[in-house]
């Protein structure tokens, strides 16, 4: 009895940590990604980092101090270009006529 108890409860255990493995040491799934890739240099944490760096640069695209980025067309703007800083933001000629 309870040898039949134990059976079960043992898999379900075993289960449970190898999801908990996943989630929590992604120091060991990197490893073995890395011998998946075989192809790419062993730096394949490195690339996904930068890209989130690059879409962080994409998204924030830091006008100049004579630049604004109208919140309509959401295009960088000369400051002459601007009609009127609107409720969101400033707002081109463009967009305004
Ligand atoms: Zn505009």
């Amino acid at each position: 009895m309870a040898t039949d108890y134990d059976a079960p409860r043992k898999t379900e255990d075993d289960s449970e940590s190898i999801e908990a493995l996943k989630e929590r040491v992604p120091d060991k799934m990197s490893g073995s990604v890395d011998v998946e890739d075989a192809d790419n240099p062993s730096g394949f944490e490195l690339p996904g980092a930068d890209l989130s760096d690059l879409e962080l640069d994409v998204v924030v695209l830091p006008p100049q101090e004579d630049e604004f980025t109208c919140m309509n067309c959401f295009l960088v703007k000369h400051r002459s270009q601007l009609d009127h800083e609107g409720g969101d933001g400033p707002i081109c000629r463009e967009c305004a006529a």
